[in-house]
């Protein structure tokens, strides 16, 4: 009987199998997949953002104004400036962009996790992959095995099975049918279905720049791409929330002048076609001329409060298998500040299986890491009893 069972190997139950083998328990990790990370190493394709160095009170302002306790003190204990020392101590060198992402020098995710799982494994880490959890009966853990069926004990178990999005890659949130009080997944960082009419094909594949969406509350200024099926991007990501709660989504095409300075600007229109005129007069050109035509016809005679707040005309959020992350999960209240199950004496919970969530930029991986240590610290202590 091993001292604790992680279930999951991704960057929160690495984490968690990290800090259980430091304070010298024995921790096997089992994962469905042929592989671990699989999703961690897809987050490094395109450089892996892995936290964002800035000051606290913003950091935890990314994760929204309801931040349960249990997450403020995980990333309290293991924020940005925990994760670039962590990633130093792996060999892996920050650094920072200048909008203050934190990546490896080297880019990819994957000569970090090599040397995470080398690590572990010095440390007498086990990972049995092709190893999937079906649930608990009684006290012991159902695994579903290459060898067949096996029902594993462990002192303390910690559940680490991410999300409900990229399936593919190993997460595909099943084991929500198998735990108490687990709020309705819901896709996060996600784009948007669009119907576009023909016109807009040729604008397919081009970035939206100098322009600000905005939803609720929240003003995005980020880029974002038409694509043949719709609207994705970063700057989507932020009004993540908003947009699944129903808010109407408004683009700004001249973010930098205010609606007077714009009527100002635009003057009268003489003999100038009105592309032509917004062109001149605004450098409104392009796909963003485009987008004005798609959504504000018919165009009224004074622009400036279309041009300002203008409808986005989007069928929802594309599918959930399609976002980044995943909204809902594990409800907080059920879990004990150490991320223990109340009902479940013993048994962890870490990483996006939890119901939070938060923009890209490196909040994500910052808050399954900081959940994954605090759970592993928790099981510990429970193992320490
Ligand atoms: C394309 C893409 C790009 C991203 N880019 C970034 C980025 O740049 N920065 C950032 O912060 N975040 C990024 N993310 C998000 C980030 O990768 C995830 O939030 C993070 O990997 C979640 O970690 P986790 O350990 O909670 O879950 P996962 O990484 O999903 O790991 C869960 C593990 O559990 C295993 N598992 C699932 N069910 C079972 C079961 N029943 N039995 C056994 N094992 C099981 C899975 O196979 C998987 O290996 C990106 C995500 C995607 C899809």
């Amino acid at each position: 009987m091993p001292g604790a069972l992680v279930i999951g190997a991704g960057p929160a139950g690495l984490a968690a199998a990290e800090v259980l083998s430091a304070a010298g328990h024995p921790v096997l990790v089992a994962e469905a997949m042929p592989s671990a990370a699989r999703k961690l190493l897809m987050a490094g394709k395109s450089g892996l953002n892995i936290t964002k160095d800035e000051a606290p009170s913003p950091f935890l302002a990314a994760y929204g104004p309801d931040l349960p306790p249990a997450l403020r003190a995980a990333l309290g204990d293991f924020g940005p400036s925990e994760v670039m020392a962590w990633m130093r101590e792996l060999g892996q060198e920050p650094f920072t962009g200048s909008t203050g992402r934190v990546f490896p020098v080297a880019w990819k995710a994957s000569p970090l996790l090599r040397a995470w799982l080398a690590r572990l494994a010095e440390r007498g880490v086990h990972l049995r992959t092709r190893w999937r959890w079906e649930g608990f009966r009684g006290d012991a853990a159902l695994l579903n095995t290459p060898e067949g069926p096996r029902l594993l004990r462990a002192r303390a178990i910690i559940l680490a099975m991410g999300g409900a999005s990229w399936r593919r890659l190993g997460s595909d949130g099943a084991w929500a049918a198998h735990l108490p009080d687990v709020a309705p997944f819901a896709p996060s960082n996600m784009g948007l279905l669009v119907n576009w009419s023909p016109h807009m094909a040729r604008h397919f594949g081009e970035p939206v720049k100098s322009a600000a969406w905005s939803a609720g509350a929240l003003v995005s200024r980020g880029e974002v791409v038409v694509s043949a099926r719709g609207l994705e991007g970063g700057g989507l990501y932020p009004l993540s929330r908003p947009l699944r709660e129903g808010a109407a989504l408004r683009l700004d095409l001249v973010p930098d002048l205010t609606e007077a300075a714009l009527r100002d600007r635009l003057g009268r229109r003489g003999r100038d076609s009105l592309p032509n005129h917004l062109r001149k007069r605004l450098g409104l050109e392009g796909v963003r001329a485009a987008l004005l035509q798609e959504w504000g016809r018919p165009l009224p005679l004074d622009l400036a409060p279309l041009l300002k707040a203008l409808p986005v005309r989007h069928a929802g959020p594309r599918p959930l298998d399609e976002a980044i992350s995943t909204a809902g999960g594990l409800r907080f209240r059920s879990l004990t500040d150490d991320l223990m199950l109340r009902d479940c004496p013993g048994i962890f919970a870490a990483g996006e299986m939890l119901d939070w969530e938060a923009p890209t930029g490196g909040y994500l991986l910052t808050a399954c890491l900081a959940t994954g240590r605090r759970a592993g610290q928790g099981a510990a202590a429970w193992l320490g009893r």
